[in-house]
């Protein structure tokens, strides 16, 4: 092979480097984070914290009203137990008492509604807790093929790199730097003769130049965008 043909060689190995270790980023990406399971879990984590505060309220308001009955239950006792004589002393007490029970009732319809509203709150963290879930299940059977395909390109990668290596072992060093100077300027570095134009500018060669590239020992380079140029 020409010296030119070899810099051709060593610019399709250095695309596949490219391009595998593009894939390699994105399989890490994928193994890394998940922006969808996270947004899941978080909803998990809030749905918990709701039906968490929402038990509170129940356990609190409970408390309340077993309070007010209590005092309900010890007034109905003083007030039928005889140990209270005095008329006005009994009306006040059941004044008393009447506006207890009133209390209680409307303390019972707000309990009522916080037990509702907890349940719609353990309702949804159920409902959380299963889409977060699912996902994990879907993610965790596809975690083991992501693993596989980042070792594939990394061994892919590290033979492509050793048979780099290898090739520009072989090559002269002007040649190596040459191709090195122009592929961080343009690419591809190393085109082919196209109908006896370039193949990365497109300008005509004289036939002069189409001779020299197709003979010359050393790498030819385009007069136009000085590419190497190979037949
Ligand atoms: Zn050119």
């Amino acid at each position: 092979m020409s010296r030119g043909g070899d810099l051709l060689r060593l610019q399709e190995i250095d695309a596949r480097v490219v391009h595998d270790t593009a894939r390699l980023r994105d399989a890490e990406a994928a193994i890394a984070g998940d922006p969808e399971l996270e947004r899941r879990r978080r909803q998990a984590r809030k749905a918990h914290r709701e039906q968490t505060a929402a038990e509170d309220s129940v356990a609190t308001a409970e408390k309340h009203v077993e309070g007010l009955r209590q005092r309900a239950r010890e007034l109905d006792r003083h007030l039928y137990g005889g140990s209270v004589r005095n008329p006005q002393e009994l009306l006040g007490m059941q004044h008393e008492l009447e506006a207890l029970r009133q209390r209680i009732d409307v303390e019972d319809d707000r309990l009522l509604e916080l037990m509702q509203a907890a349940e719609s709150a353990a309702a949804r963290e159920r409902d959380a807790n299963g889409a977060t879930v699912e996902l994990e299940q879907v993610r965790a059977g596809r975690a083991g093929e992501v693993l596989e395909r980042a070792a594939a390109l990394r061994a892919a990668i590290d033979q492509h790199e050793r048979e780099r290596a290898e090739l520009a072992a072989t090559q002269q060093a002007t040649d190596l730097a040459l191709y090195e100077r122009l592929r961080r300027r343009v690419q591809p570095a190393v085109v082919h003769l196209t109908a006896d134009s370039c193949g990365g500018c497109h300008i005509p060669f004289a036939n002069s130049e189409v001779r020299h590239i197709r003979l010359a020992g050393e790498p030819a380079q385009c007069s136009g965008c000085d590419r190497i140029v190979v037949s």
